[in-house]
């Protein structure tokens, strides 16, 4: 049985010395009781206590660091089943596949992937990884292939192929280094997968589940640490039982020959299929899908996906509290007013963008609410408002006296306009409708 975190903090040194990056030893014993911080951590334990506490301590799933240092990804150590009981940790890694069996076309799908960028509630999106399939059936191409790869992007890869020895190849050779993930598509033994570990490669188990706990029992009797897992290329309802059934005997009831973060495959001959699977997939619990969504409309539904699953539900999303300027303002650009939810505000300042009139927009602090969330709140009233507009300094940089508050919050005019000493405009309730506000109905200073 796991060991809580009282249990872990009877064998600590107590001496709170705060080397592990927190305060007491009272709080790292909760983290690691957790699964969210390792005994490693804390460099004061004694060898005695580590002993007895690792087994229990471990995390119930593995941590797995895949990719050359500059570009590190890490998956798994997930603690929960549902994002609303604590978070998600770390998020899924898209891997865009792509073929060793033609050098021109592979070279482009690398320039191809170094500008497959979005950018999304001020966040950039992108795909994470490279997977590189052996279509060639050469190992020496198949190196020489990774090799492009490595050089071009520099970014961490899966393997694909079905020869051991291909894959140990590329990943002892080119990928020295840079512990890529190798998926062996010919259900090789136990002996084959630690082979291939001792080329460097992070061994991706594939197959049934009962079969998977089995290998993965045996690479752990080998000291093969880093593992992943795999349904391989199923149906999509039968890589959704392995992802949800492999991470609920994990996490549920601490079966570590499942503890290992999880690969699947979104690459199927319908695209817009595959697309959908890999959002699901995201969701339900592959710690990197493997997809072939190269264009835009069908990776950036994966992206943002995984943008909304991996946010952390007790912190919304904000942008900080303080005046934004957008385009050439002067003093006679229009000013409005909005929430510091992310959301809102890039809604707002991107409709802004859209229309090409230069505005001021004054994201008010509402803990990071939506601006009927905050109104409801009573964050976003005629108080909050008039102090915000009053210390960003605003009024020192226009010509006019004019707010453009959102239409939803039309009924704070009379208030804001006494409280403010502003006039006080009511604006569209959709950001949709700025561009048409802003060209047809602000009339200036
Ligand atoms: Fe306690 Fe060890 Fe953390 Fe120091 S490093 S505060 S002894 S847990």
């Amino acid at each position: 049985m796991a060991l809580t975190g009282l249990d872990i903090y009877k064998n600590l040194p107590k001496e709170n010395c705060k080397e592990c990056g927190l305060p007491t030893c009272l709080a790292f014993a909760m983290k690691v009781a957790a699964g969210q911080a390792g005994l490693d951590e804390c460099p004061r334990l004694t060898d005695d206590a580590r002993a007895g506490l690792d087994e229990a301590s471990t995390p119930p799933q593995r941590l797995v660091k895949i990719g050359p240092e500059a570009r590190r990804i890490e998956i798994g150590q997930e603690t929960v089943m549902f994002r609303h009981d604590e978070k998600f940790h770390h998020p899924t890694a898209v891997a865009l596949t792509a073929s060793d069996g033609d050098e021109a076309a592979l070279k482009a799908a690398c320039e191809q992937f170094g500008q497959s960028q979005f950018t999304r509630v001020g966040e950039v999106l992108q795909p994470d990884m490279i997977a590189l399939v052996n279509d060639s059936r050469s190992a020496d191409t198949f190196s020489a292939a990774a090799g492009t790869v490595n050089d071009a992007l520099g970014v961490a890869m899966v393997l694909i192929s079905d020869d051991v020895k291909a894959l140990a190849a590329a990943a002892s050779g080119p990928l020295a280094g840079t512990a890529p993930v190798a998926v062996c598509t010919a259900s090789p033994s136990a002996d084959e997968l630690a082979e291939l570990a001792g080329s460097g490669a992070i061994v991706c188990v594939a197959g049934e589940m009962a079969d998977v706990a089995e290998k993965v029992d045996a690479l752990a009797g080998k000291d093969v640490k880093e593992i992943m897992i795999s349904p391989g290329k199923a149906a999509t309802l039968d890589s959704l039982t392995f992802l949800t059934q492999t991470r609920r005997a994990a996490l549920l009831r601490k079966f570590r020959q499942l503890g290992c973060p999880a690969l699947a495959f979104a690459d199927g001959d319908d695209h817009v299929a595959a697309s959908l699977d890999a959002c699901a997939f995201v969701c339900k619990y592959a710690g990197i899908v493997v997809s072939n969504a190269w264009e835009p409309h069908l990776l950036l539904p994966i992206l943002t996906t995984r943008q909304n699953i991996f946010t952390d539900p007790q912190k919304p999303v904000q942008v900080e509290p303080k005046l934004y300027d957008v385009g050439e303002v002067t003093a006679k650009s229009p000013l409005l007013v909005t929430t510091n939810f992310s959301l809102s505000y890039y809604s707002v300042e991107s409709e802004v963008e859209a229309s090409r009139v230069p505005c001021r927009i004054l994201a008010v602090d509402t803990e990071g609410t939506s601006v009927l969330t905050a109104w409801a709140a009573d964050k976003f009233n005629p108080e909050t408002i008039a102090s915000a507009l009053k210390s960003c300094g605003v009024d020192d940089k226009l010509e006019h006296h004019k707010v453009v508050i959102p239409g939803h919050v039309a009924v704070l005019t009379a208030q804001l306009a006494e409280e403010s000493g502003w006039e006080v405009l009511v604006g569209p309730k959709e950001a949709s409708g700025i561009g048409p506000y802003l060209k047809n109905e602000w009339k200036g200073a």
